[in-house]
């Protein structure tokens, strides 16, 4: 009898009893699903605006740094929207170590995204309403069953469509990390209109080499490669639908390259010790403190790390990495309003074996979160 009673307290008070039942916030198992890193956003010999490798050899590059997924994003424009007899079609688009995407770089006037699916799509259904109003290319990438991801919002191209259509952003375009500041700003206003976009990276690396040119290629083939930066996915399972999902949501986070530290941002809400979100989690604010935890996971360099902590776009904390390579800050998220919190990182550079010129040009920033959210509308 003693025992029953014992066993139903405890399953009262596990933490996920706490994340699973915040009625309509739904955050998953912070324990089951696995880390994988990949880049979404590379270019292949198949667009026609780079010095460009061919798929086998971007692919095993890619299989060399130990990724776990890629997308192959060509240009969709330069064979009028047909990729599938391009990109995907190509026999040298095979890998037996890496999950590899199927997808694009919708290339418009009004701005540029990269398409991810699990399976063969239709890409020219979207070439073809390019110059639509939002509305129309909703009701096709809707009917395609795709992820639209905003590529280099602000730094070049600039996206002139509405976030309402986008699934995920990439804030952080090209081993080159300054231009890329201009695309926090906008995620962050993004972020505070109570829209709930998750942050990716892409390389964007049209890494060819033109021999005895001295064109921004030239150094670029040694700077910019698959991975600069890296995006890192936790996913319940290893497969094309769980990397999609998960960018979606926002479990993810990025870093510069894939040797560079990974950064995990967990809340603990009920005080009991133990994390109950990860980044892109949403849940109803609590009534008490919460208590945050940044963490490096995976090698780090020599020299100090500091954290940024940004909340509802404003910086609210810096703060050193300890020893053990995380560290903590707490605060009482308003209880009827939306927050979020995120963290950038800035440190010492991790070299990237085969990219020679990668600290050259890279800059300060280490990796960046994604928030965690409380109070946002999980219909919006
Ligand atoms: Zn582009
Ligand atoms: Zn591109």
């Amino acid at each position: 009898m003693f025992r029953v009673v014992a066993l139903a307290l405890a399953a009262a008070l596990a933490p996920a009893a706490y994340a699973q039942t915040n009625d309509k916030f739904v955050v998953a198992s912070l324990t089951e699903g696995v880390w994988m890193k990949g880049d979404l956003h590379v270019h292949s010999r198949h667009s026609k605006d780079s010095t460009n490798h061919g798929e086998a050899r971007i692919i095993a590059d890619a299989e060399r740094a130990g990724f776990d997924f890629l997308l192959i994003s060509d240009h969709d424009n330069h064979v009028n929207g047909d990729t599938a007899h391009h990109t995907w079609s190509d026999p040298e688009f095979r890998s037996d170590k890496l999950l590899l995407l199927y997808g694009a770089e919708w290339t418009t006037v009004r701005g540029h995204a990269v398409i991810l699916s699990a399976r063969p799509y239709d890409e020219k259904k979207l070439f073809d309403i390019r110059d639509a109003r939002d509305v129309v290319v909703q009701k096709v990438k809707d009917g395609l069953g795709v992820h639209l991801s905003a590529n280099h919002p602000t730094n070049k191209d600039h996206f002139g469509y509405s976030y309402d259509l986008v699934d995920s952003l990439e804030v952080w375009n090209t081993v080159r990390w300054a231009p890329n500041k201009t695309n926090l700003m906008v995620w962050d206003d993004m972020l505070s209109s109570g829209r709930k976009i998750g942050a990716r990276g892409g390389s964007d690396s049209h890494h060819g080499t033109v021999p005895g040119s001295t064109a921004p290629q030239a150094i670029e083939a040694t700077a910019n490669n698959v991975g600069t930066p890296t995006t890192w996915v936790f996913a319940p399972a290893r497969t094309r639908e769980a990397v999609i999902a998960a960018i979606g949501r926002g479990r993810a986070s990025i870093s510069a390259n894939p040797y560079a530290p990974r950064v995990e941002l967990t809340a603990d809400v009920n005080g009991d010790g133990k994390a109950d979100m990860l980044m892109g989690d949403n849940a109803r604010a609590p009534a008490g403190p919460v208590r945050f935890t940044v963490k490096l996971a995976g090698k780090r360099e020599d020299g100090a790390y500091h954290v940024r902590v940004v909340k509802n776009g404003d910086v609210f904390a810096t703060l050193d990495v300890g020893a053990d390579g995380s560290v903590g800050f707490a605060d009482t998220p308003d209880a009827e309003a939306r927050s979020y919190y995120r963290v950038e990182v800035e440190g010492p550079a991790t070299p990237y074996p085969g990219v020679d010129n990668f600290a050259k040009v890279a800059g300060p920033m280490v990796a960046i979160s994604n928030p965690i959210f409380f109070n946002f509308d999980p219909a919006f």
